[in-house]
């Protein structure tokens, strides 16, 4: 009797064991199913913006990721800024990351860098196998580069003697950097001509991150416009012109003058003297709401939102007086949004 029990227990464990490896496999295949989905969803001819990160540098549920914009136009799949975060969020954003074609830098501060090694290995590993990650931006791009590069060399030696030259082809990891000049504010000085995505870069003020830029991408008749940080500048309303889509940094000056204050009510000076010195080098979203109307955009879309937004009372408190001056689409950024554009022919 008693073997018969163990007899009958061993059955049971083992139908359970083989019930479970099959859920497991087919919950697997299904993820791999949704992913490759996701990726071929992307190749429909349209023009794909996607917010793969919109905080600044402090996270908050919704804006985790720091500012990374992905643009994605038939085969070109291009990344602007990296910084803290990013390559997760395009993991879980369900972001092909091994197609990546290109990056282009705003400028160098932390949280729009910081995540670039990470992107170069991680793209080398998902897919990119027959040339270095390629990253544009502006004078100083190749100091960064090459930090990186030095960074991530030994563990690139690591994964080339795991998985072999097949698998892993050296050539193939790394970063190569490719310096931008823009010899007058004034003007956009297209850079990147591949598929018919056409990239233009342009000066803005960041003062004392210099040089800093934005890009303006123009795809069968739609035109996407980054600004990257910046404060309002004469010349960006032209630079945005008749954008499509104007993805624009902004600062709320009010709600950060409070915080410096409150820090420095509560014996916090160094924190105080932070949140007092960043509000002179980004746009508060009013001024974004005036380049936006004079540039005669689309759609107004925040990123890099400063500080981070937790509720409602800081929310309207950003956005107070923006649609009072621009009457388009205003869009407050979140890790995640996608806009999809129809191209005009
Ligand atoms: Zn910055
Ligand atoms: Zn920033």
């Amino acid at each position: 009797m008693k073997k018969q029990i163990f007899v009958l227990l061993v059955l049971v464990f083992c139908f359970h064991l083989t019930s479970c490896n099959n859920m497991t496999e087919s919950i697997i295949k299904k993820r791999m199913e949704q992913q490759q989905e996701q990726i071929t969803s992307f190749k429909d001819g349209r023009l794909h913006v996607i917010l793969v990160g919109t905080g600044g540098p402090l996270p908050n549920e919704k804006r985790i990721s720091a500012t990374s914009i992905a643009v994605i136009a038939g085969k070109e799949f291009i990344l602007v800024d990296v910084g803290p975060g990013v390559v997760r969020n395009m993991g879980l954003q369900g972001l092909p990351l091994g197609s990546i074609t290109a990056v282009f830098l705003t400028h160098f501060h932390s949280d729009h860098i910081s995540d670039l090694g990470e992107l170069a290995f991680m793209s080398w590993a998902q897919g990119r196998t027959r040339q270095k990650l390629m990253v544009f931006g502006p004078e100083g791009v190749k100091q960064v580069v090459n930090g990186y590069n030095i960074a991530y060399s030994l563990d690139s030696s690591y994964r080339v003697a795991h998985h072999g030259e097949e698998i892993m082809p050296s050539p193939a990891a790394g970063i190569v950097a490719n310096t931008l000049s823009i010899p007058d504010p004034k003007i956009d000085v297209p850079f990147y001509n591949h598929n018919g995505l056409i990239v233009s870069v342009f000066l803005v003020d960041h003062h004392p991150a210099e040089p800093a830029v934005g890009y303006r991408f123009e795809y069968k008749g739609k035109v996407v416009v980054i600004t990257g940080d910046t404060k309002k500048t004469e010349t960006l309303a032209n630079h945005a012109k008749a954008a499509d889509l104007f993805i624009c940094d902004a600062l709320d000056v009010k709600l950060v003058e409070t915080m410096s204050r409150v820090a420095a009510e509560t014996k916090q000076p160094r924190l105080a003297a932070q949140l007092h010195d960043i509000q002179d080098y980004h746009m508060t979203p009013v001024q974004a709401a005036e380049v936006a109307k004079k540039a005669g955009v689309r759609k107004l879309i925040f990123v890099h939102i400063v500080p981070p937004l937790t509720n409602f009372v800081a929310k309207n408190s950003f956005l107070a007086g923006v649609d009072d001056i621009y009457d388009g689409d205003i869009i407050l950024g979140e890790d995640g949004m996608t806009f999809s554009l129809n191209p005009q022919y």
